[in-house]
């Protein structure tokens, strides 16, 4: 199974991300953690990208594309899974995303897009703060990576939807919760993701299914 995951920052990308991959023993492409890591090595691509990571702006196109590139056709060599999580983040990296996984016959078959509105998830990253040290975690930045992802990361849900791979999740409860309806709907999605053909494939939204079922609606209309 090949999954992506859009979501706001402080939606729990990270977490749901890391979840899907232990669960069904896929590596997971983490392009944040990539930047991150290149950052704390002092690497060459460190210094070039620690000013975007720390004002909460994207890095460049081809950095990142570069890296998944590699990701992927590693990907590929270790079974053909991959949980990806922070790329693609605007239309152009879904494009380039798109063809990469194409060429290599690895194109992602769920987009799983975690639902959570800005004050939530400003909230939970400052709550973070406390007790992390990400440089982007700042009451400021935050507003920033918001804004970021509002204008040119939300926009490409659409793109997927029409491909019909997007299953959109209520990210406001609890983690647990939230982890649990995301496994129950990839297991369920599993066998069938890549038998159905592209044209008859159609967008998941279980979005509604806790007030269906009686629990307190979350009112996480607003964003994600
Ligand atoms: P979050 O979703 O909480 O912002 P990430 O770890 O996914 O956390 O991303 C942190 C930062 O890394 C982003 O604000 C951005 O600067 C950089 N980054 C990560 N992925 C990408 C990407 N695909 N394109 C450009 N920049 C990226």
């Amino acid at each position: 199974m090949r999954v992506l995951l859009i979501a706001p920052p402080g939606a729990g990308k990270g977490t749901q991300g890391a979840l899907i991959a232990a669960h069904f023993a896929l590596p997971r492409i983490a392009t944040g953690d990539l930047l991150r890591d290149h950052v704390a090595r002092r690497t060459e691509l460190g210094r070039a990208v620690q000013q975007h990571l720390d004002s909460g702006d994207l890095v460049p196109d081809e950095i990142v594309v570069d890296m998944v590139l590699e990701a992927i056709v590693a990907a590929k060599a270790a079974g053909g899974g991959y949980v990806l999580d922070g790329i693609p983040r605007n239309m152009d990296q879904a494009r380039a995303t798109y063809l990469i996984s194409r060429g290599l016959g690895m194109i992602p078959n769920v987009a799983l897009h975690l639902q959570a509105d800005d004050s939530e998830v400003t909230r939970r990253l400052l709550a973070r703060a406390a007790l992390e040290r990400r440089s982007d975690d700042t009451e400021e930045v935050i507003r920033r990576r918001l804004v970021v992802y509002h204008e040119v990361t939300h926009p490409i849900v659409a793109w997927y939807a029409e491909r019909g791979i997007v299953v959109s999740v209520d990210a406001m409860r609890p983690a647990e919760q939230v982890g649990r309806e995301i496994l129950d709907a990839l297991e369920t999605l599993r066998p069938v993701v890549d038998q159905v053909p592209g044209e008859a494939r159609r967008p998941v939204d279980l979005t509604g299914l806790g007030v269906a079922f009686g629990a307190a609606p979350t009112d996480s209309g607003t964003s994600g």
